[in-house]
């Protein structure tokens, strides 16, 4: 007779896995990723950033829930520290120079528990911390000290390890291909075989819709945005200590990677979800917009990359079970903050899944599940 496990999780990226990690060994799991790897599609391509600002209240706050374990996560769970600060700038051009002012001034009059203040700086200060700014182009900055770069593939490591560990089978290269109903199991066909599960874990990212579909439910309108990332070489400047940049309405962002420069033209293209590649065109404004705001000239691309971001329509997390798939659970929509809340993301799917209280980090946040629930989009 075939094992049955309490609960199957479609996807191995940073949602799938961070749910099984804090599953434990409360339940019997089994992880299927259609991947030979995991963490191959939008977790492997983030910018790796965690920030308390700049997103919307329940983003934030969900990044607030999740700080403390980002900042001191278990015994053994990682050999590095998971976040290392990097500290943001913010810059405007001319033109925006006024709004910038407004953002700062609201930020400084809001800053978040455990944040440090953000400081407003002269065009000079700025180039001191990047020093290949443009002084034509940049007429307003300030700094965020609370910006801060995630080790993602400690955090991803750290999940699937300890929860392997804890008694959770992993299987890669098993895409789900169908799925039914038996009685109260789910019958999982899987490109690496056949299993059944009581409760199926919707953690599939760009693919969660045509995974619920496969089980029977409607889509909920869960869609992938492509966003598109280059790396280009800066010779003679260290980029390790320089702060991320980021354009003050998010028309652009760069950062130190690997001794090169990650620059994002911070696109937001809703397509189907796929093995996600860049487009020329955004590949050239990501130039683009770095040498407008620089000296540097960028005459060559490094490398280039794309990844889906996946939201839905109000663009909060799915988390819940299905009102219309029995024994199906929505994980889904982490949008472009999945890395950075996943602690708390993972914890409260724990909880709903085994009828547990939500932990005190997410409710000193201020964090209610019911918020999540797919019954929003349910008809
Ligand atoms: C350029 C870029 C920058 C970003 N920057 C940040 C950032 O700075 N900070 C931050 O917090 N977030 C950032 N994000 C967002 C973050 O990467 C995502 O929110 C997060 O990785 C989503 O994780 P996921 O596990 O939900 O999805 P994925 O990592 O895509 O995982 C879903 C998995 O499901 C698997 N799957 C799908 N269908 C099936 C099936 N039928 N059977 C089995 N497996 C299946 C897929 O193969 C995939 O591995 C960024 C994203 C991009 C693209």
């Amino acid at each position: 007779m075939t094992e049955i496990y309490d609960i199957a999780i479609i996807g191995g990226g940073i949602t799938g896995t961070s749910v099984a990690y804090f599953l434990g060994n409360q339940r019997s799991v089994v992880l299927l990723e259609q991947e030979a790897s995991l963490g191959y599609h939008a977790t492997g391509r983030s910018a790796a950033e965690f920030t308390r600002r700049f997103h919307s209240d329940v983003t934030g706050r969900l990044t607030q829930a999740s700080a403390a374990f980002m900042t001191s996560p278990p015994e053994g769970f990682s050999q590095v520290d998971l976040l290392r600060r990097r500290g943001n700038l913010l810059i405007a051009q001319a033109e925006k120079a006024d709004y910038l002012r407004q953002v700062f001034e609201k930020e400084q009059a809001n800053t978040p528990d455990g944040a440090a203040p953000v400081e407003f700086l002269s065009v000079e200060l700025a180039l001191e911390k990047m020093p290949f700014l443009d002084p034509d182009w940049v007429k307003g900055a300030f700094y965020d000290p609370d910006c801060w770069d995630v080790e993602v593939e400690n955090l991803l490591q750290g999940y699937s390890r300890s929860s392997k560990k804890a008694g959770t089978e992993f299987r890669q290269s098993a895409a789900l291909i169908s799925a039914r109903r038996e009685g109260s199991n789910w019958i999982l066909e899987t490109a690496g075989g056949e299993l059944r599960a009581r409760t199926v874990v919707n953690a599939a990212g760009a693919w969660a819709d045509p995974v619920a579909q496969m089980c029977g439910a409607s889509p909920l309108g869960i869609i992938p945005h492509r966003r598109t990332a280059i790396s280009v070489k800066v010779p003679g400047y260290d980029t390790a200590e320089m702060p991320e940049v980021n354009e003050i309405d998010e028309v652009f962002y760069f950062k130190s990677d690997a001794g090169q420069l990650m620059v994002s033209p911070a696109d937001e293209t809703p397509v189907a979800p796929h093995d996600a590649w860049p487009e020329e065109l955004d590949i050239a404004y990501a130039a683009h917009y770095l040498s407008e705001c620089t000296t540097l000239e960028v005459n060559h691309v490094a490398h280039s990359w794309a990844g889906l971001r996946t939201f839905a329509a109000d663009r909060l997390p799915v988390i819940g079970f299905s009102g219309q798939a029995e024994g199906l659970f929505w994980l889904a929509g982490v949008g472009g903050y999945g890395i950075q809340t996943s602690p708390a993301v993972g914890q409260i799917a724990a909880a709903l899944l085994t009828g547990a209280e939500l932990p005190i980090d997410v409710v000193n946040a201020g964090v209610t599940a019911a918020i999540f629930s797919p019954s929003r989009f349910e008809s």
